[in-house]
């Protein structure tokens, strides 16, 4: 396993990391597909000696694969990390992360309004084992303040999902480290263009690569980032015999997608802001959720926003409606891709109880709207539309 080619060329602006890959065999300038499961040895003596930790060698691909390796290089690159760990799909990066960390009896300080399967994994598995979790006001420090004590791990989502909020992560990472506490961030809002919760002081950064990593709704993959020895601690524990582990042709997926990050991000968020401009003045918006458009403690550490916001419509506007009359923009879930898409509050919140929506109050008046790369003209003439069916 080589070091990261990234590494020495630590000047380099994101851009030109995300465009280059590492130097291939035969000048090739994208990374062949390692679509094997596993690696041979030539004599049992050098098996031995891999099992020993003596060398790096690859063995299987459930532990290592050349071509996921170097999608975590570029995202340990990125978020400014020792090391990464691929994952099959966010969750798999947040369950096995957290599975790491915590023991029967433990607690987890969990911010408000996180991700709503982050939400049941804690509420329905985690619960069986014996962790609990309180959930705080990412805003309110004194609260954060109040509930670290005691506490193994505080676990921040900055901005949130649904409300996108964001929480001072320099601070709560500091008030954290004084009390012992591990400290986890989801950055799949942000991507690690526009934030870098590791130099804020956050101990371990994860993303759902199946948003704006990926980038094209073809692919679900998470990847966790941190020090050597947090990675080298999932290693030990959860990674291996949680098998969520990333296929080698989703992290050559996951490394395509990412060469036009930076550009998508641009383009993405030129079109949001002009796109909430107007319907910020549209009488049937009565709120935007963005952290361009509501004041947050942690929106400081933003360099730049992304184009995944929520609208709360008047009462004179029924949602549901909105989001049927909807032409260009699709119905659906996740985000991150070429496609517009809207959600409603109403129809997120499924099902019986745990229920993130519902328990954490999210109104049911939301519309979670993605800006994909359509034109500008053509979304808002849709959302015009759209909006003029929806009334009452
Ligand atoms: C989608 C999402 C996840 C989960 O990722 P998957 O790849 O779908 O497992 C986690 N956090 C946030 C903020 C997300 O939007």
């Amino acid at each position: 396993m080589s070091d990261s080619p990234f590494r020495q060329n630590a000047d380099l602006r994101a851009a030109t990391r995300l465009a280059h890959d590492a130097p291939q065999d035969r000048h090739s300038v994208t990374p062949p597909v390692f679509q094997s499961s596993l690696f041979c040895f030539d004599t049992v003596e050098e098996m031995a000696a891999r099992f020993r930790g003596e060398n790096q060698a690859y063995v299987y691909s459930r532990g290592d694969n050349p071509g996921v390796e170097a999608f975590e290089q570029k995202i340990a690159a990125l978020e400014g990390a020792e090391a990464a760990r691929a994952f099959s799909s966010g969750m798999g990066a947040i369950s096995a992360t957290l599975m790491s960390l915590l023991q029967a009896g433990a607690r987890v300080v969990c911010v408000r309004d996180v991700y709503a399967d982050t939400y049941r994994f804690l509420e329905k598995l985690m619960s069986r084992y014996g962790v609990r979790t309180e959930y705080v006001d990412g805003c309110d420090r004194a609260a954060l303040a109040a509930a670290l004590p005691g506490a193994s791990v505080l676990y921040l989502e900055s901005p949130t999902s649904w409300t996108f909020r964001t929480q001072d992560l320099a601070h709560a990472a500091q008030a954290a480290r004084a009390h012992g506490v591990v400290t986890v961030c989801d950055n799949s809002w942000a991507t690690p263009l526009h934030q870098q919760p590791l130099a804020l002081g956050i101990d371990l950064v994860l993303h759902s690569a199946s948003k704006y990593i990926g980038g094209h709704s073809d692919t679900v993959a998470g990847v966790v980032a941190g020090s050597k020895a947090r990675i080298a601690a999932l290693n030990a524990l959860s990674y291996p015999y949680l098998g969520a582990k990333l296929a080698p042709w989703e992290a050559w997926l996951l490394l395509r997608g990412m060469r036009t990050l930076d550009v998508r991000l641009r383009a993405q968020w030129a079109c949001a802001e002009a796109l909430m401009e107007k319907l910020a003045s549209h009488a049937a918006v009565r709120r935007i959720l963005h952290p361009a458009w509501q004041c947050g403690p942690g929106n400081q550490y933003l360099h730049g926003f992304s184009s995944l916001f929520s609208i709360e419509l008047d009462a004179a506007y029924d949602p549901l409606r909105f989001c049927n009359a909807l032409r260009l923009f699709k119905r659906g879930v996740s985000w991150g891709g070429h496609e517009s898409l809207a959600l409603p509050a109403q129809v997120a919140l499924q099902g019986a109880a745990p229920n993130a929506q519902a328990d954490f109050g999210v109104s049911p008046a939301l519309v979670r709207l993605y800006i994909g790369l359509e034109d500008m003209h053509d979304l808002w003439r849709d959302l015009e539309q759209g909006l003029a069916q929806a009334v009452c």
